[in-house]
């Protein structure tokens, strides 16, 4: 197979498992399930499509810290993400939080925010 058809081919099986998961991943996750599609898949490739992916904005990392940093697809919407402290698992959340622009003096502007919650997911409490 040609390099190029090789590289689309790759490419496709990472954006299939970013887009059939709810969750953030992190780059051997998403090689334990790209390689159903593609058996041939590599952890170096994985790690050079993922830089590829977001360099052309379909992809975002999550960063969580003292965490290995996640991957996501970047169509999701504005959200946030739950970390689990006993089994780093991260999940998404849906919903925002109100008010937050109230936090801020008055003449500061706020242009964004990252909100990350931490605890215990339902398996773990
Ligand atoms: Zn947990
Ligand atoms: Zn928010």
């Amino acid at each position: 197979m040609a390099i190029e058809q090789r590289t689309t081919r790759q490419k496709e099986a990472i954006k299939a498992v970013l887009a059939e998961q709810e969750h953030p991943l992190l780059p051997d996750e998403i090689l334990t399930l790209a390689l159903r599609g593609v058996p041939s898949l590599g952890i170096a490739t994985v790690y050079r499509t993922l830089k590829t992916l977001q360099e052309e904005g379909q992809v975002c990392c999550v960063e969580i810290p003292g965490q290995a940093p996640r991957y996501e697809r970047a169509d999701k919407g504005h959200h946030h993400h739950f970390h689990c402290r006993k089994c780093h698992a991260v999940f998404d959340l849906e919903k925002c939080v109100e008010g937050l622009k109230k936090l801020v003096p008055a003449g500061f502007r706020v242009t964004d925010h990252e909100i990350t919650l931490h605890g215990l997911c339902k398996s773990c409490t």
